[in-house]
């Protein structure tokens, strides 16, 4: 099932061709996206994404968005979509057609049944491995033209480092920094649960600020958590009570098991984490 709209609010076929083979999208990775969540027809977080969405594009120097345009999307989206259980809703944004002299972006929605494997990994936990991003945390500030922070449709990278897990025997992955301090997953914000304390790492150090991860913690402060936003390295990982990944779709998935090494059972804080992020919605 997928349902895909454009931004004056028109349906059209998932299944027929829309964008042309000259997209900057598909031909240089160009473009951004945001990913939501939608539960019982009602996105969350929209507002964070859509001002994402305009942060990244800004980013890449394309024309501002139409958000209005996207908001319409999305609720013919929601609207065509049968039932009302979750749905993935993606907002795509591109450079457009190579050589237009307007300029013109590609932009859509489409809503998408949530992967099987995610919905496991929200109930079962993950195993993750540390990887090498190659960059050190103060690089983002010095270099902007490297987009880190950007949701961009380049995501290659991203891919290609969850099949380097995968051939490690692990389902997801922990970027580090040169430093060794922890970045990010290639599609998720690190949390650690330490002493009643909920840890992130700052955005200023080249990772995406997580709509999930800011609810989330929004929600553990209402429940009595501290919330801290701060460097972490995989030491400090290693020596918390919980290891948690965080994204829209996933929601906040508990990583078992780090480098092959099995973190301590964080089955009830999860519990507790995860009542505290859905009570935000
Ligand atoms: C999308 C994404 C996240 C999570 O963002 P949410 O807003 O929580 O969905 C984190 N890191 C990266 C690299 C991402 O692409």
């Amino acid at each position: 099932m997928r349902v895909l709209a454009f931004l004056d609010g028109s349906l059209a076929d998932p299944e027929a061709a829309h964008i042309r083979v000259d997209d900057l999208g598909l031909l240089r990775g160009d473009g951004v996206f945001e990913t939501i969540l939608v539960a019982a027809k009602q996105p969350r977080e929209m507002r964070p994404h859509l001002d994402r969405l305009a942060r990244s594009a800004a980013m890449l120097e394309l024309p501002a968005p139409d958000l209005d345009g996207f908001e319409r999307a999305a609720r013919a989206v929601l609207g065509a979509w049968p039932g009302d259980g979750e749905i993935a809703l993606k907002l795509v944004y591109t450079r457009g057609v190579d050589g237009d002299p307007d300029g013109t972006p590609t932009a859509f929605a489409i809503g998408l049944e949530i992967d099987e494997k995610v919905l496991r990994a929200r109930v079962d936990g993950v195993s993750a491995v540390t990887l090498e991003r190659g960059f050190g945390p103060e690089l983002a500030e010095r270099a902007p033209w490297l987009l880190l922070g950007a949701k961009s449709v380049s995501y290659a990278v991203n891919m290609a480092a969850l099949r380097e897990a995968a051939r490690r025997g692990a389902q997801d992955v922990i970027f580090t920094a040169t430093d060794g301090s922890v970045l990010e997953g290639p599609t998720s914000t690190v949390v650690l649960a330490k002493d009643r304390t909920l840890y992130t790492p700052p955005s200023t150090i080249g990772i995406l600020p997580g709509t999930t991860q800011y609810a989330l913690f929004r929600g553990a402060e209402k429940a009595g958590w501290t919330v801290k936003v701060e460097p972490l390295s995989v030491a400090d990982l290693l020596r918390g009570e919980g290891v948690f990944l965080a994204s829209s779709v996933r929601k906040v998935t508990r990583v078992h098991t780090l480098d092959g090494t099995v973190l301590p059972d964080s089955t009830a804080l999860h519990g507790e984490l995860a009542a505290a992020y859905e009570a935000e919605y």
